[in-house]
């Protein structure tokens, strides 16, 4: 099936509009992505005929929130695949999820366990688990990246061993746009007896996730990301795993029974979602789901590999321009640099924004690759399946005049 790109920009009345005089070329997606006109109306939908607490109440209106908020989460495990659909959990976010799983290891972990994680993580997917090991005392280990920017994955056979209970990675890297070798990580993974955690805050906009097929045992990801408002996210965990962690959260919604000495709690998902959760939010990334799925998640994955081949062949146009793993797969993103001593990439950045076009510059949460590459930051262009060749000419275009100008 081929995608109508001009039917799905119309349905995103952001891109109608001007940025310093100039149509707007939004190209920084990974940060978030824009919102379709479903989205948007189901939000003010939610807030002027359904508002109400959810779970709660026996009155219509709850009632109507709740099977909103609830059809929502099956949508969501559609899809990714997961076997039931109390396996997902809201979150804020892809953040939040993280936070989730590793402050519910606290009591679960000691001293003699091991965490790896990889040197090509968002802070996000780094921080959470120096925070856990310093409560825990476990060792945290990181999977080391090539002099490219890629994953050095024959050194995880060495950092693996009987102590490894956690490997965490993304499924796509959001600072380079890199595609990891999820499949290789959970096999071996799995052969040690460790859980694997994937943040997929950089694939789920941009990829077919199938969480069984996968064989994950969590997996986060942020709706602002797919199309989806801010504040809203999800963590999908298998069942039994979920069920041996204690929770997150105190608060109303994930109780059984509460005296004044102790609690039992309530059942999945509920013990992971204390207190009201972001209605709205949740309803929203339903739509969101909802519009992906009526252009086809493999119809988006393809044109957008077409954005980002294209991109890459015409950056490739330009001695100047460096590229980061220029060679590895890349989904939804392309880093690069001028090679120009004393040039920051904000600086190019902000030649950029007075073109009306949108790019991401700076560390993007994941100093680690930073340091790797000695560089303080890069330019990266993230693509949606709103953009297309002729915003990517613009962006080439306003990219000559950065060298003009910079040079
Ligand atoms: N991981 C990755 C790979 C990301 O790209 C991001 C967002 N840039 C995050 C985690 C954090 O997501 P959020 O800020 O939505 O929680």
């Amino acid at each position: 099936m081929s995608i109508d790109i001009q039917q799905i920009r119309s349905q995103f009345p952001i891109l109608n509009r001007e940025v310093n005089g100039k149509p707007l070329v939004y190209l920084d997606n990974g940060a978030t992505s824009q919102k379709p006109k479903v989205v948007l109306d189901v939000l003010d939908e939610y807030y002027e005929k359904y508002n109400a607490n959810v779970h709660r109440g026996i009155h219509t209106l709850s009632q109507e929130a709740t099977d909103l908020m609830e059809e929502s989460r099956r949508k969501i495990q559609k899809f990714i695949n997961a076997k039931h659909d109390y396996e997902i959990i809201f979150t804020r976010g892809t953040t939040e999820g993280i936070n989730l799983v590793s402050n519910s290891l606290r009591n679960v972990l000691t001293a003699d366990d091991e965490i790896i994680i990889t040197e090509i993580e968002h802070h996000s997917n780094i921080v959470p688990w120096q925070l856990l090991c310093q409560r825990t005392g476990a060792k945290l280990k990181y999977i080391p990246l090539t002099a490219e920017g890629i994953l050095d994955i024959e050194k995880l056979d060495d950092l693996l061993t009987e102590k490894t209970k956690l490997v965490c990675v993304n499924q796509v890297s959001n600072a380079l746009g890199v595609v990891n070798p999820i499949k290789t990580i959970i096999e071996k993974a799995h052969a040690k007896g460790a859980w694997v955690l994937i943040d997929a805050a950089q694939s789920a906009p941009h990829t077919a996730i199938d969480v069984r097929a996968m064989d994950c045992d969590f997996l986060v990801f942020s709706g602002h990301k797919m199309y989806g408002p801010t504040g809203i996210g999800v963590l999908y965990g298998k069942e039994d795993i979920l069920n041996e962690l204690p929770p997150f959260h105190g608060g109303g919604e994930m109780i059984k029974d509460v005296t004044m000495e102790v609690s039992t709690y309530a059942c999945l998902p509920f013990k992971f979602e204390a207190g009201t959760p972001d209605i709205a939010g949740i309803i929203g990334l339903g739509a969101a789901v909802d519009f992906i799925n009526s252009i086809g998640i493999q119809n988006i994955h393809d044109y957008e590999k077409e954005l980002v081949d294209y991109t890459i062949q015409r950056l490739s146009e330009f001695d100047e321009v460096e590229i980061y793993a220029k060679d590895a797969e890349h989904s939804g993103a392309v880093s690069f640099n001028l090679k120009f001593d004393g040039v920051h990439s904000s600086d190019v950045g902000m030649i950029l924004d007075k073109k009306g076009i949108a790019v991401r510059t700076g560390h993007h949460c994941a100093q680690p690759i930073m340091h790797h590459f000695n560089i303080p930051g890069t330019v990266r262009a993230s693509f949606a399946v709103y953009n297309t060749k002729e915003e990517i000419d613009t962006f080439i275009d306003g990219l000559k005049t950065a060298i003009r100008m910079l040079g």
